[in-house]
């Protein structure tokens, strides 16, 4: 089949990459690799953000059964074996994440097949979770007294990646595999259409990703914002990432890169303010629960502030066909909404589109 990718961030890129052995495959974006939101990812191979609740916008927990697990899992493995591929920018990173409000019984259900997998999932012990508690009351800048104290967690070593390498990578990959790169940028899926159908295309997927609210005028896309810091780690070794979502001062995060150090985050619908988000306060609530940062003071001018939004759709990812695209246009295939978990679902879901499309095409059709 002939196939236009439309979208070169991750989902596209990995998309690139699993039809290329089988098919002719060209990537047309007005954006590529390392200059799409996709390179702004934190880059953790969790489940984040997937769904909402239509009415509040509150994220929706993904439950056993759900296709979003499989696609997550079905990626696992492949993050995996990319870390310790030289040169792909994914390395596997230990960490932990802690809760201060829900009961561990109300646990993530990807969290109970992780204990199974390659991340080596378990739960914090109480000794641990007592001195967490010792070692954020104990900071220079401790929580004020009341505040909630952890209640559990859990440790995991998981994928991570420096998109501004790993983006890179994927591309040099899918293109050794023959696929093509073209920059373009279509008006809409119907300028996509008209324009692809001349040039003799089959099949469009579209993994434009937070564009799709008006590339596909889908109205179930809901944007969340994230902030977050990046500073050059100066020297220091750190070794793991922090979660603490549920910090009263606002969500919290660590991931160490290399030579850098991510400090977050925020995540909220794109069109509502962020107040108070800044760098001493977010440094000082990470610096409670990882001493190495303690004495962490780079340069004004080496912290950067990075914003960008999240694909996340109300339903979840859309993957699906395009029920009104008849012959002579292109099948388009739809592959966006990935919400906070893109890195994290791309090959399950680039897979998914494979099966679909094995399973549309008959001489007729195609
Ligand atoms: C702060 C933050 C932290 C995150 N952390 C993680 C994490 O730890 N783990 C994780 O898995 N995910 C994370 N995510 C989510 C992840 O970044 C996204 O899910 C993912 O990048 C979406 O990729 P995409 O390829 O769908 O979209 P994009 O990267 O936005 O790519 C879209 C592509 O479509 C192209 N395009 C769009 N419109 C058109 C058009 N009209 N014509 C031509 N081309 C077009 C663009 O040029 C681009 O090439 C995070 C996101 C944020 C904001």
């Amino acid at each position: 089949m002939k196939i236009a990718v439309i979208g070169a961030g991750v989902v596209g890129l990995v998309q690139a990459l699993e039809l290329a052995p089988d098919h002719d495959v060209t990537v047309f974006a007005d954006l590529f690799a390392a200059d799409t939101n996709s390179v702004k990812a934190t880059a953790m191979w969790h489940l984040f953000l997937v769904k909402l609740h239509r009415e509040t916008l509150a994220e929706k927990p993904v439950l056993d059964g759900d296709v979003h697990l499989e696609w997550a899992f079905e990626t696992l493995e492949t993050l995996c074996a990319w870390a310790e591929s030289p040169g792909s920018g994914v390395r596997m990173v230990p960490g932990t994440e802690i809760f201060r409000s829900a009961e561990p019984e109300k646990m993530p259900a990807w969290t109970k097949r992780a204990a199974g997998s390659p991340t080596h999932f378990r739960m914090l012990t109480p000794d641990e979770v007592a001195s967490l508690n010792a070692l954020e009351r104990a900071a220079i800048s401790p929580p004020p007294p009341g505040e909630s104290e952890i209640l559990y967690g859990y440790r995991l070593t998981t994928p991570v990646a420096d998109m501004a390498i790993h983006l890179p990578w994927l591309l040099e990959q899918a293109r050794l595999l023959g696929a093509r790169f073209i920059e373009r940028r279509f008006a809409d899926l119907s300028d996509a259409a008209n324009g692809l159908q001349r040039l003799g295309f089959d099949v469009i997927i579209n993994c434009t990703g937070v564009a799709a609210a008006a590339f596909a005028d889908d109205r179930d896309m809901c944007a969340f914002r994230g902030h977050y810091f990046s500073a050059p780690s100066g020297g220091l070794e750190l070794t793991d990432y922090l979660g603490d979502d549920e910090n009263p001062d606002g969500m919290t995060y660590v991931v160490p890169r290399g030579s850098s150090v991510v400090v977050g985050g925020t995540a909220v619908p794109a069109d509502r303010p962020v107040e108070g988000f800044t760098w001493e306060r977010a440094l000082v609530r990470a610096q409670r629960l990882y001493p190495a940062l303690a004495w962490f003071k780079p340069a004004d001018d080496e912290v950067h502030h990075i914003v960008c939004d999240r694909p996340v759709r109300l339903d979840g990812v859309r993957l699906e066909t395009e029920i009104s695209s008849k012959p002579p246009l292109p099948l388009v295939v739809h592959n966006y909404g990935h919400g906070g978990s893109g890195w994290s679902m791309c090959v399950g879901t680039a897979r998914a589109v494979r099966r679909l499309l094995t399973a549309v095409a008959s001489p007729s059709r195609l």
